[in-house]
């Protein structure tokens, strides 16, 4: 009898510490303040009934394309660092990343330049202008802006090395794949319509060189941009690509390191000054966390060290951001309490 209970103590101590163990393991990637699946589960699904019926703002149509997008497409992922996924409505949807492109491009271009050569080459400081200011390029005195308005980010499309406009191209799609742990590719009728169009970048690349704040042939960078731009992305590939950013430039879903992690926080500060153009700093008054729109309707945010989100609704308002991308990572960061400048945030009651 006695040996019966020792064999049974035995194997339950055994038992509970495989238990602790797998549970150890399970959690090792986990933020310590970071929310619980069950929280992100519920409260993605909350968002989605709150704001599904939302009827605010109206797609793009200046890239004809984009006009005719179905605008009640509406889908929510988020990624965690420790590489979990969730997710709700339309996220298999394929939609072209436009502006959203703009952060890995930069993220690129610091890895062959490096942070100094790049904030030189193009500037930080936001222009309080629409994206695709003409203006803005005569008055702001670096003249490209920052890298995540129009004038920037052909300038900084522009520095990233390569034998001819393919080989960039080729570099570039094949960086943001590693950033989505996934085979990106071209929507070439997003590409086509923006390339017909695209007279406004024309001039802004013109311009750029007028003041030598571009560093290939104009048009030729003009037409990478804007393949870059037309690169079609669903919302959770698009999470996966804003978690490599939250967990320090390493992808949680394939462990590669693909951003160097000195540079994310360049990437993720640019992000909360301009992200969301001149929406940015209301934005950054009521939300607080780094995030960068596109006017294909989705807006991707970044909790260092607990994950991103990335949502994708097209209607748009004035500045050029989804209306119900907004409303719903608003929520979210309210109700799980990831605002980046409160410090309960950070576990400080
Ligand atoms: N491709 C678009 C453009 O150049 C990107 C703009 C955006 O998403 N804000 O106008």
């Amino acid at each position: 009898m006695r040996s019966t209970q020792k064999i049974l103590r035995i194997v339950f101590s055994a038992s509970f510490l495989l238990a602790s163990f797998t549970f150890v393991s399970a959690q090792s990637n986990r933020s310590p303040v970071a929310p619980t699946p069950e929280q992100f589960q519920s409260t993605l699904g909350n968002a989605y009934e709150k704001f599904k019926g939302d009827t605010g703002g109206k797609n793009a149509d200046y890239i004809p394309y984009l006009a005719h997008v179905d605008s009640k497409l509406f889908g929510i992922a988020v990624v965690t660092t420790d590489g979990k996924l969730y997710k709700v409505g339309d996220v298999e949807y394929a939609f072209s990343i436009q502006s959203i492109s703009k952060v890995f491009t930069l993220a690129l271009a610091m890895e062959e330049l490096g942070p100094d050569e790049v904030l030189a080459k193009i500037g930080g400081e936001p222009t309080g202008r629409p994206f695709n200011s003409i203006p803005a390029v005569v008055d702001m005195p670096s003249h490209a802006g920052n890298p995540y308005v129009n004038a920037g980010a052909i300038a900084t499309t522009s520095l990233i090395s390569g034998a001819d406009p393919v080989a960039k191209w080729a570099k570039i799609l094949a960086f943001y794949s590693e950033a989505s742990g996934s085979k990106l590719s071209l929507i070439d009728e997003v590409y086509k319509s923006e390339a017909a169009t695209n007279t406004g970048n024309k001039a802004i690349s013109m311009l750029l060189a007028k003041y030598d704040r571009i560093y290939a042939n104009p048009f030729e960078s003009v037409d990478v941009y804007t393949k870059q731009c037309s690169v079609g992305v669903t919302a959770d590939q698009l999470a996966v690509m804003g978690a490599t950013l939250a967990n320090n430039g390493k992808n949680p879903m394939t462990g590669k390191q693909v951003v160097k992690q000195d540079n994310v926080p360049h990437i993720l500060a640019e992000m909360m000054m301009a992200g969301l153009y001149d929406g940015s700093g209301q934005w950054a008054w009521t939300v607080g966390i780094p995030a960068k729109s596109g006017v294909g309707g989705s807006i991707l945010a970044v909790v260092p060290g607990k994950g991103a989100i990335a949502v994708f609704a097209p209607p748009l308002d004035e500045a050029g951001n989804s209306v119900k991308a907004q409303k719903v990572i608003g929520y979210v960061a309210d109700k799980l309490g990831i605002n980046l400048f409160a410090a309960s945030s950070v576990g400080l009651k």
